[in-house]
Order: structure tokens, then C-alpha cells, then sequence
């Protein structure tokens, strides 16, 4: 299942804000340990500035404190991004530090020490270099100690936006990749950033499948490449991703409905799911709501179709009633039902208690299903009108899991609009 091309957007932006906020949290440990280190060769300025050249700082402390400083940051990244991954791929369960293997810990390492150790070369030579200038022509401690500012500076001015941005980059997309393993998957499409789509390097690679092994590495492709790889979703996770409505918008629905028509459409939503299904099944209802009954039976008859696979998940069903379910061919709502996109929202409908012996879970292709979604974005809904007929086409029992990453066992039936 491929997702559309609205959606890789969107998944890229999620993306991009993370590691936005995760560079932040790089610069900042960057200007630290640069502070840290530009106070010690200015001391050793001051105390002996015969031999600062020599001097300078203690280098091979100097790589421990990066990378000290440095791995933390890499680490929570290369987890964000594993924890993202994992998200898109639905496997739904956390990720944490305790998941990463013992390869993943050692290329988090490795990549803090080659940080450290290139940050801190490029400081020591940008430092000799300027105060040999400043011993050349005499100057005082207090201008060589302006000299050591003025390197700092720069270091920070000059590359932490860089280094931050391809760093996070990289171990955000090292951290993905884990995560799609972790989550099942065994390829990935490689996606580049929006703003970088008139880079001919990154636009080479745009849309193409990698093999998780292989797809290590490609990513940062160049400095400030916000490039990323996106899930390749094999056959039976396709459903967790919801199904491309067709035909008239919910919205363009929503607007041909008159006040009474969008109360009563908020009302099956919120308090008064029961009491327009009693309605319809026994003409009875208190007259302030019959009013709203009837307006939400209007609603309905108008258009804002929903064609595709849709869920909806039942439980606290006596065994009488789940053996007749189970055994028809064939399946008629009596009242108006609801049905989301979402697999595991249905299954979240469908868990009760962790006694209930009966659940179902219906996977439907319908071809009447009223968009509600416009009323309702976190369910995903989908009404499926009454009197609906359904052909029970199979079912098998088989794991779920709800919202809230519990597993459990339902019966789950498919269904097919007649
Ligand atoms: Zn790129």
C-alpha cells in the first residue's frame, strides 16, 4: 500500500517539526561544551601565554566531554525517530532506550566520538592558527584573549545550524529505520524534504524503495539535507491505513444540512446515539428529541457518501446473539450504525471488559456510508444507514489491537454492501 501523495506530506512535516525541536536541543549542547572550552584556553591564556600555542585545551578530554555531551542528544533523536517510525507502521508499542540493540548503541557511540573528535581538530587548528597571527605581531593577552572569543564565536555562528540540522538528520533517519525493522517492515521509500526538491543529488533518490540495510547511510545525502524514508507498508498492515473516501466530500455534505439537520448530526455524536436508534427501531422518543430524530434521518437521505473499507467493532453480546451473528450469510442493520476508517479505533469499541468472551469486529466494503467524519475527527466515523444488507464474504478469529495498545482476540467478519 502506497499512501497517497497528500499524506507523505504530511508524515514529511510531522517529520520535519520533530527534528526541528530535536536541532535545537543539539545547538544548545553544542554552544555548552564550546563555552566550557573557550573559558579554559582563555585561563590558559592568562597563566601562561608563552605556551598556550601548546596548550590550548586538554584535547583528549575535550573529545570525551563532546561525546559525553553529544550522546545523549543522538541517542533521544535516533529513539524520536524509531518511536515515530513505529507509529506510522501502527505496531503500536513504545520504544524505548532499552530497545535499542547492541549495533544501534554502538553507532550512536561511534557517531558522538567522530563528532567530538572533528569538532574539536577543526577548533584546535582554527585556534593555532589565529593566536600564531597574535604571537607574530606581539599582542597583548587581553587582544589574544579576544582572538580565542572570536574563534568561538564563529565555531558557533559558523556551524552549529549545520551540524545540528545534519546530525539530528542523520540519527532521526538511523533511528527510523530501526524502527520500521522493530515494526516488521523490509522497505522503505526514500522522500526528500519539500524545500529540497530542486536538489538534483536528494531528487535522484525521490520515491525510490530501499531495502532497510541498504537505506542506512544515504541519509544525511549532503550538509542541511532534511531528507527522510517513509514506511513501505506490506499487504496485511494495508488496512491500517484509512481508505481514500470517493465521491462528495463529508464537508459538502455537511454544508446542504440546515441548523436542525447539523444539531441533530452533533447530537448522534455526543449524547443522543441510543435515543435516535430506539426512534428509528420503535417510533418512540421524547418530543424534544423526536424533533432532532426525524432531522437526523433528513440528514442522512442527503448526499455525502463514503465508498470503501470501513470497521466497526461490537462487544457485550450474549452467546445466542453472537452464534446467529456468526452464522449468517447475510447482515441488515435495523437502525442507523456506526462504522470508522480506523481498524483500531473499531477495536477499541470492541474490547469491553477482558472477561467478555463475545467480540466482533466487522470489516465492511460499503457503498452508502455517510462521511461523518466532519463531526467527528477522532473517531473517524462513517454511518452505514439502516436497513443497509451486507454479505457475510468470510471470517476468522485473529488478534487486535485498540487504541490504547491493548491485544486481544475478536472474531472478525467481512462484509460486503449488496
Ligand atoms: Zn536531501
Amino acid at each position: 500500500m502506497i499512501p497517497s501523495e497528500a499524506h507523505k506530506e504530511a508524515l514529511w512535516r510531522l517529520y520535519a517539526a520533530r527534528t526541528e525541536r530535536e536541532e535545537d536541543v543539539f545547538k544548545r549542547t553544542f554552544h555548552r561544551c564550546l563555552l566550557k572550552q573557550r573559558d579554559e584556553v582563555i585561563n590558559n591564556v592568562m597563566q601562561q601565554p608563552r605556551n598556550v600555542a601548546e596548550t590550548l585545551f586538554d584535547y583528549k578530554q575535550a573529545i570525551k566531554d563532546f561525546k559525553k555531551g553529544f550522546r545523549p542528544v543522538i541517542q533521544h533523536t535516533v529513539i524520536e525517530g524509531a518511536k515515530q517510525a513505529i507509529g506510522l507502521v501502527e505496531l503500536l508499542k513504545q520504544f524505548g532506550p532499552e530497545m535499542l540493540n547492541q549495533q544501534a548503541l554502538a553507532w550512536i557511540s561511534s557517531k558522538s566520538l567522530t563528532l567530538a573528535k572533528g569538532i574539536n581538530r577543526t577548533t584546535k587548528r582554527e585556534l593555532q592558527a589565529s593566536l600564531a597571527e597574535g604571537f607574530k605581531i606581539g599582542e597583548s593577552i587581553p587582544k589574544l584573549t579576544k582572538r580565542v572569543e572570536k574563534v568561538y564565536s564563529q565555531r558557533y555562528s559558523r556551524h552549529a545550524k549545520t551540524l545540528a540540522r545534519t546530525e539530528t538528520i542523520r540519527a532521526s533517519n538511523y533511528g527510523a529505520l530501526q524502527g520500521y525493522k522493530e515494526g516488521g517492515l523490509e522497505q522503505a521509500e526514500f522522500y526528500a524534504a519539500d524545500d529540497e526538491r530542486t536538489c538534483e543529488d536528494c531528487m535522484a533518490y525521490h520515491g525510490k524503495y530501499y531495502k532497510l540495510d541498504e537505506a542506512e547511510g544515504l541519509i544525511p545525502v549532503h550538509p542541511n539535507c532534511r531528507c527522510t524514508y517513509l514506511p513501505i507498508i506490506p499487504s496485511e498492515l494495508e488496512r491500517e491505513l484509512p481508505t481514500e473516501p470517493e465521491g462528495p466530500s463529508g464537508a459538502e455534505w455537511q454544508k446542504t444540512l440546515t441548523e436542525t439537520e447539523q444539531g441533530a448530526m452533533r447530537g448522534w455524536g455526543s449524547s443522543h446515539y441510543s435515543d435516535f436508534r430506539t426512534y428509528q427501531r420503535t417510533g418512540i422518543a421524547d418530543p424534544r428529541i423526536k424533533k432532532y430524530a426525524k432531522a437526523f434521518d433528513k440528514a442522512l437521505t442527503k448526499d455525502g457518501r463514503y465508498k470503501g473499507e470501513v470497521w466497526r467493532g461490537i462487544n457485550n453480546i450474549d452467546a445466542k446473539t453472537f452464534n446467529a451473528i456468526k452464522n449468517s450469510k447475510t447482515l441488515t442493520w435495523d437502525a442507523t450504525t456506526s462504522a470508522t476508517t480506523r481498524e483500531n479505533i473499531a477495536a477499541s469499541f470492541a474490547r469491553g471488559k477482558p472477561t467478555d468472551p463475545h467480540r466482533i469486529i466487522f470489516k465492511i466494503k460499503t457503498k452508502s456510508g455517510v462521511d461523518y467524519r466532519v463531526f467527528s475527527i477522532k473517531e473517524e466515523e462513517i454511518i452505514l444507514h439502516k436497513g443497509s444488507q451486507y454479505r457475510v464474504t468470510g471470517q476468522k478469529t485473529r488478534v487486535f489491537i485498540d487504541r490504547s495498545k491493548n491485544k486481544f482476540d475478536a472474531l472478525e467478519m467481512f462484509l460486503e454492501e449488496i
